[in-house]
């Protein structure tokens, strides 16, 4: 396996593991995660599904695309911000492996085609004054 799949797996494990950590403190739930961690969790994977950086992720902390609905943001947040630090004494090396990658250089963000029309609202400041 590649170096950048590994990443990406490791980000997955990563999300699982904090989500895990969070709803076990905060909800109770020793096997498995609560109904409202379950979708957490269901949607993140998605997210890593449809990142556009692919393989070329970084993680999620430092990715330059805020991709999370506003709602699942919120609580991704207090997830990480909760688990992080923990993640650290409970799987250590699944923790430092992502500081590793954290300290990594986001890629440059994708390159969507500009429209030429984006171009010359832009450039023309008295067309944006206008609007
Ligand atoms: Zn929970």
């Amino acid at each position: 396996m590649r170096a950048a799949e590994k990443r990406v797996k490791r980000e997955r494990k990563t999300i699982a593991t904090m989500i895990a950590i969070f709803c076990r403190d905060h909800h109770g739930e020793h096997y498995g995660l609560c109904p409202s961690c379950a979708a957490l969790h269901a949607y993140a994977e998605q997210r890593l599904d449809k990142c556009p950086f692919g393989e070329t992720k970084p993680t999620c902390a430092k990715c330059p695309i805020h991709c999370y609905k506003p709602e699942c943001r919120e609580q991704v947040l207090q997830v990480m911000r909760y688990a992080g630090p923990r993640m650290l004494l409970r799987r250590p090396i699944l923790a430092i492996r992502h500081l590793l990658d954290e300290r990594k250089p986001p890629p440059e963000r994708p390159r969507r085609r500009a429209k030429p029309t984006d171009r010359v609202k832009s450039s023309s400041t008295a067309s944006a004054n206008r609007a």
